[in-house]
């Protein structure tokens, strides 16, 4: 018997969950894209982009998904023969490090497993060695996807500035922006890189690269940049349709419009950020009540390096795949797949791990749906797991309205 029908759950660290105001603002014919609303539309996009980013900094917009941001990000920033070096915490940041190499840049791969987060000890004392200041940029992730790892980013800006090496600090918050909190300016990162489909609730189709004064002076340095890519016409455009290099991306900005207002306006980013992190702390609490007798375990011991946005679990080879299916057919619940880790049992990553995605237009009844779905499916399968699940996700959502309730 399956229970295959209702309303579809999506729980994969994006495309995530899109609220049905977005898809509704995004219904609609074609604008005028000469002059009128839509220039209004996208002016307040744009400076609310910023606001999410907490930055003054400026923002390029791309038409592409994230891998259109990665590689618009490092066409303005370095040069063929330059180096940059990679801080990587699984398959996301080496995924940008290799386009890099694509691009002739030098990429220095500081590989931090996927299991932990990039140690700013160890990148200081690497800056403090490149006397010569050969580092032109230091590249890593917030959250890298595949290994949910979280990279401590104030801490890294925090030590490279103490380093007093110029090189530009650039982070990709594709799976971050508006899930945790980031902090452009105070946390002295120079570029950062986004895209629309993951905590920002938009269908995929847009990306970001915000950058600082500092990384648009050091454009400058650059003898060839990709027009397309260039982030300088987008960001200060004499012309409307520079902003985009060409048709602006209409329904996207309705969307965005729609999506930013419920992030700054109704929710507040803080509270988004706030959001998130209790919702994780349902994953965390079920995946911990899982692994406590059982080989399932969560892939980020750590709950201070834990994603906020997306949970990568290990189970037994085999099981996963299982588990999925299960959920995927009799419940109508998709959850991620594995992606590659360092793994040693030489199988395919979807064999042993899977992920739950916590991203975006999020509810507790979608969250704990998930979670119970996934609980009853390692029941019906017979997959030895640690009990009480449920009881512990339910638990860690008591701190709802506590900070309400401290305040009155
Ligand atoms: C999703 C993601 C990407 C890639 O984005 P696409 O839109 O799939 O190209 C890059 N980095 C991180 C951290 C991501 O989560």
């Amino acid at each position: 018997m399956s229970l295959k029908a209702g309303r579809h759950t999506l729980s994969i660290p994006g495309p995530s969950v899109m609220p049905e105001r977005v898809l509704r603002a995004m219904h609609q014919g074609a604008p005028n894209i000469y002059e009128g609303a839509l220039m209004e539309t996208t002016a307040k996009v744009f400076s609310q982009l910023k606001t999410v980013a907490r930055t003054d900094g400026d923002v390029a917009m791309y038409i592409a998904n994230g891998h259109g941001a990665w590689e618009a990000s490092l066409w303005n920033t370095l040069a063929p023969g330059e180096t940059a070096l990679v801080l990587a915490t699984g398959r996301f940041g080496k995924g940008w490090a290799e386009m890099a190499r694509r691009l002739g840049i030098q990429v220095e791969l500081m590989d931090f497993g996927t299991a932990a987060p990039a140690d700013p000890a160890r990148v200081a004392e690497r800056l403090r060695a490149d006397k010569a200041h050969k580092i032109k940029a230091i590249m890593t992730v917030q959250t890298d996807t595949a290994s949910s790892v979280r990279n401590d980013v104030a801490a890294l800006g925090r030590v490279i500035g103490e380093t007093g090496h110029p090189a530009l600090f650039m982070v990709d918050c594709i799976a971050s922006l508006a899930c945790e909190r980031f902090e452009m300016d105070a946390w002295g990162v120079d570029v950062m890189v986004a895209g629309c489909q993951k905590g920002l609730m938009v269908p995929p189709g847009t990306s970001f690269v915000f950058a600082n004064d500092r990384a648009q002076k050091a454009q400058a340095r650059l003898e060839r940049v990709s027009p397309y890519f260039d982030w300088a016409p987008r960001m200060n455009p004499q012309m409307f349709y520079q902003r985009f290099g060409g048709t602006a991306p209409t329904h996207h900005l309705f969307g965005l419009d729609v999506a930013l207002d419920m992030i700054l306006e109704e929710e507040g980013l803080e509270n988004v950020w706030r959001r998130h992190e209790t919702l994780a702390g349902c994953v965390w609490a079920a995946v911990d009540a899982w692994s406590a007798t059982s080989e399932i375990h969560p892939n980020i011991n750590d709950l201070a390096h834990r994603s906020c946005a997306v949970t990568t679990i290990h189970t037994r080879p085999g099981d996963a795949p299982l588990l999925r299916r299960w959920c995927e057919e009799e419940a109508n619940l998709t959850l991620g797949i594995g992606l590659g880790l360092d793994d040693a049992s030489g199988l395919p990553p979807g064999e042993s791990l899977f992920r739950i995605g916590h991203m975006g237009h999020l509810s507790p009844p979608m969250i704990l749906g998930t979670l119970a779905t996934v609980d009853a499916g390692l029941k019906s399968l017979g997959i030895a797991h640690g009990h009480g699940a449920m009881e512990a996700a339910t638990a860690a959502l008591t701190v709802i309205g506590t900070a309400a309730k401290a305040a009155e």
